[in-house]
């Protein structure tokens, strides 16, 4: 079942203790795409500049995902610059220009109409409600977001929040947006403003996954993954909306959501996620192939299996 998502393609430069890269292909959507790309039909909508050449376009293309509502825009491409100097677990921003993103209007392709499943990826909480409502025959809306947002427009991130089933955010964007120090408590306010299921990304020691209850059902359900324990990080850019496009490109290739598909989408995000820090960028997992995700996927089950 496609998917359908929208969010920021940009370049990136990143400052690791592994060494620096200056301008490398990068984005919400980007990473998210890449990876869900493994289990499912993706198709982006986003805008670029002219500094996005056939280069850039042949990463999307070699991994087969449709590109034709990348908008071509005259000005420069989104542009994020970080460093994970003292903690590799969270992201020190140095710059950000919005560029193209700055006037962006995005139009659904009518190609793109039939697609069942949406995400949202970290962009302008304004832009991610314009094409929630313009999908409203979407069967399960997915979402992203991140601390910039959560401060600075948080009536705009609340509006998009009661459109989505399900949220996924890491922990310190979860007490944030909830202004409460206990990750449950925390997850149930964030729960009440709409998303059904929550899922916290914990950085290098996992993902926790909420669920409210269903009528009829005793209580709320949680399940925890642990992430995979890796010699070395090169770069954690793009590990959040890796595990993201690994967690709902698997749910999209599934014929039901049951609670066994949920867990096992939970692995499949952390298995991209930790795939994604390996190299600079992109540089991992637009070189993956599909055999590498079900041996990790094997020493996933392996490191939390009892016997
Ligand atoms: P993450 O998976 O959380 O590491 O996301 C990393 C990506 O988010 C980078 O490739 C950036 O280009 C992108 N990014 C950073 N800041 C923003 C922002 N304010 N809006 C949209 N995308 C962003």
């Amino acid at each position: 079942m496609a998917i359908t998502v929208v969010g920021s393609v940009a370049f990136d430069t990143i400052e690791t203790p592994a060494g620096r890269r200056e301008r490398c292909l990068g984005g919400a959507a980007t990473h998210f795409s890449l990876a869900a790309s493994f289990f499912t039909d993706v198709r982006v909508i986003a805008v670029v500049g002219e500094d996005f050449g056939p280069e850039q376009e042949a990463v999307f293309k070699a991994r087969g995902i449709n590109t034709v509502g990348i908008e071509r825009a005259s000005g420069k491409s989104f542009f994020w610059e970080g460093s994970y100097l003292e903690n590799l677990n969270e992201a020190k921003t140095h710059n950000t220009e919005l560029n193209v993103f700055g006037s962006f209007q995005p139009k659904i392709p009518d190609s793109y109409r039939d697609s069942e499943y949406l995400f949202l990826a970290n962009i302008d909480p304004v832009l991610q409600k314009r094409v929630r409502e313009a999908m409203p025959g979407v069967k399960l809306v997915a979402g992203d977001t991140m601390n910039y947002w959560i401060k600075d427009h948080k009536p705009a991130l609340l509006e998009v929040l009661k459109g989505l089933d399900i949220l996924i955010i890491n922990d310190t964007e979860t007490r944030m947006l909830a202004g409460m120090n206990s990750l449950v408590k925390a997850a149930q306010q964030v729960m009440s403003y709409g998303p059904r299921m929550l899922v916290v990304k914990h950085g290098e020691y996992g993902a926790t996954l909420f669920h409210k209850a269903s009528t009829g059902e005793p209580a709320e359900r949680t399940f925890r993954a642990p992430a995979l324990p890796l010699e070395e990080v090169v770069d954690p850019t793009g590990a959040g909306d890796s595990f993201a496009g690994g967690f709902f490109g698997y749910l999209a290739s599934q014929p039901h959501l049951t609670p066994g598909v949920l867990r096992r989408a939970i692995f499949y995000g952390s298995v991209m996620g930790s795939f994604a820090v390996e190299k600079f960028g992109t540089d991992r997992i637009a070189n993956l192939k599909r055999e590498e995700i079900d041996e990790r996927f094997e020493i996933f089950r392996d490191l939390t299996h009892l016997d």
